[in-house]
């Protein structure tokens, strides 16, 4: 769920029954909201296993609030720097979207420093757009910087990637899109992120993008995601797993997509929801190109180093074999 998650929203869903990913073998994906800097090499590994070949790492907030203007910086930083290379070293590309978080809109001596930096990040090579951004509370304060930053959005030319509340998610997800509406937004430009059954409709009849959140407990389950691909197919649908420092699944897009195809729906459509969409609608950045993907997987070589740093502890060798149980 991702950036605002509090354990009492929790509610008491079963986990869906194991998926096994046989059926989707050889299927490419593109995971278009994941919080890597979250998550260990053993998930990238796993990512790339199950035909992971693209992500987009939104900025967010870290479960605790930030206490200076540095920590966004180093953070930002990061997205397009560290953690976009440690994800080459597993073969997977890695694009980040940059802003300042609904939640730490509300601290507004930091979030005007904030906004003052923001330009300095998000016409770096990698970043799709504008996001994570939107409203958590609904506050004052979130909306004055969620304006301000579609603003840049038009500025810049990127995409908006739109971070839709836990509470009130109708209410706020509609004046979400009012909003970017009055600031002159495309919709085809805006993607609206962590939607359910209850918003969908509304989102697609306006012309936005569709983002479902996978995730366990909260948001969506992905045997309901199935049927809302049986309800509104995949024109402008797409799912990503928000995976983070929560209770969530790195693999939620190609078990998604496992599922469907269990439950019949067709390659076509799978491949639209889980991989083509994220493309399109992305590509508006000027900054994905496709090709990228199918060479990065050839290139990789973990003992490449960063600002004089690689993935390796000292003396490792470059891939763990998962097949083995012993450790050396
Ligand atoms: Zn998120």
């Amino acid at each position: 769920m991702c950036c605002t998650h509090s354990f009492e929203e929790v509610k008491n869903e079963p986990l869906s029954p194991a998926v096994s990913l046989d059926g989707i073998k050889g299927m490419k994906f593109f995971d278009p909201h994941v919080h890597m800097t979250s998550r260990t090499t053993d998930d990238y590994q796993a990512m790339a296993d199950a035909g992971v070949v693209a992500l987009i790492e939104p900025a967010f907030w870290l479960g605790q609030p930030r206490t200076g203007i540095d920590s966004f910086r180093d953070y930002y930083s990061s997205l397009i720097g560290w953690e976009r290379f440690r994800s080459s070293q597993f073969g997977i590309k890695h694009y980040c979207t940059i802003g300042l978080n609904s939640r730490e809109a509300n601290n507004e001596a930091l979030a005007e420093q904030v906004m003052e930096i923001l330009p300095l990040f998000v016409y770096k090579e990698g970043v799709v757009g504008i996001g994570e951004i939107g409203f958590d509370d609904q506050t004052a304060a979130e909306e004055k910087y969620y304006r301000l930053q579609l603003e840049l959005a038009k500025e810049s030319g990127l995409p908006v990637q739109i971070h839709t509340p836990h509470r009130d998610k109708k209410g706020g997800t509609k004046r979400s899109m009012d909003i970017a509406i009055e600031h002159g937004l495309d919709p085809y430009k805006v993607i609206v992120d962590h939607n359910n059954e209850e918003t969908v409709k509304e989102v697609l009849d306006r012309g936005f993008w569709a983002a479902f959140t996978i995730y366990p407990f909260t948001k969506m389950g992905n045997e309901r995601m199935v049927e809302i691909a049986k309800q509104y197919g995949s024109e402008r649908i797409m799912v990503n797993s928000a995976a983070d420092w929560g209770i969530s699944d790195p693999l939620a897009v190609p078990k998604t997509a496992a599922l469907m195809k269990i439950r019949g729906i067709s390659d076509a459509d799978i491949e639209l929801i889980t991989y083509r969409n994220t493309i399109t609608a992305f590509a508006q950045s000027g900054q994905i190109d496709e090709a990228d993907f199918a060479s990065v997987s050839n290139t990789i070589d973990q003992s490449q180093k960063f600002e004089g740093n690689t993935i390796l502890r000292g003396g490792q060798q470059p891939r763990v074999d998962k097949s083995s149980i012993i450790i050396s």
